[in-house]
């Protein structure tokens, strides 16, 4: 029987990559202490994942078996006491719908909780940084459109080192100036379009560029999904889903 005192469990499903794991992983601890003080920290139990089987699914374009990977995660998760689901990256919101029929659990969508931060914030016009599934795709570009934003992204040649510098560099550790650089011109390029703001729609990005690096409001879908998770678990809130 769980102890009623006890914060509800959160059932982080990472690796994809560590890198930005780990980041989630602080800021939900982070997030709990900030509400509750002392020594009070996020209950979370995390599937981290082997990121180079995945990548090799999405390459080869097999998200159904990268959807039934990530499903039987959230299967363990449930089967092991966790209430939400939390998958720790965009671009595997793709096969969210694995996740929730596999676990049976609310699923805290990262794509969701940074609609509603950029409503919050009273813009309507954003500029998307993610994976070329991301920036391209209807799970996430159309998701975002769908809670009334209008969506703009770099184009092709953009897209394709931006995609590069995710799996190349930031998902391995690397940081490079020149990358900065690059990502930066390409938020400068979107903003000159209408853009209001930047999404920072990859769970690595923020580790590479943020809001010192804008001059623009900048929403790090890093931040905001972990704040959604703390959200959960503190209140029981979950970000509605478009048209709620
Ligand atoms: N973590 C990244 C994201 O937020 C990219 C890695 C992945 O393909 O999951 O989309």
């Amino acid at each position: 029987m769980a102890d009623p005192r006890e914060l509800p469990l959160l059932g982080v499903i990472g690796g994809m990559s560590w890198e930005s794991t780990a980041t989630y992983y602080r800021l939900l601890n982070e997030g709990v202490k900030a509400r509750l003080g002392g020594l009070h920290s996020a209950r979370l139990l995390v599937h981290s994942v082997d990121f180079a089987v995945i990548e090799a699914l999405q390459a080869s374009g097999d998200w159904r078996a990268a959807g039934q990977a990530l499903g039987s995660a959230a299967a363990g998760l449930a089967r092991a006491g966790a209430n939400a689901i939390l998958i720790a990256t965009n671009t595997m919101h793709k096969v969210a719908g694995y996740v929730e029929a596999a676990s049976g659990l609310p699923l805290i969508h990262i794509a969701d909780a940074t609609a509603m931060a950029i409503r919050e914030a009273g813009l309507h016009r954003v500029a998307l940084l993610g994976t070329r599934y991301t920036m391209a795709q209807d799970f996430y570009r159309g998701r975002l459109q769908r809670h009334g934003l209008d969506v703009l992204v770099p184009d092709a040649a953009a897209c394709t080192e931006i995609n590069r510098v995710i799996y190349e560099e930031l998902c391995q550790g690397r940081r490079e100036a020149g990358s900065r650089a690059f990502y930066r011109r390409a938020v400068a390029s979107l903003l000159a379009d209408g853009a209001q703001g930047v999404v920072l729609g990859c769970t690595e990005v923020g580790l590479l560029i943020g809001p010192d690096d804008l001059p623009c409001p900048c929403f790090d879908t890093t931040t905001i999904h972990a704040d959604a998770g703390v959200r959960f678990a503190l209140d029981g809130a979950l970000p509605p889903a478009p048209g709620h």
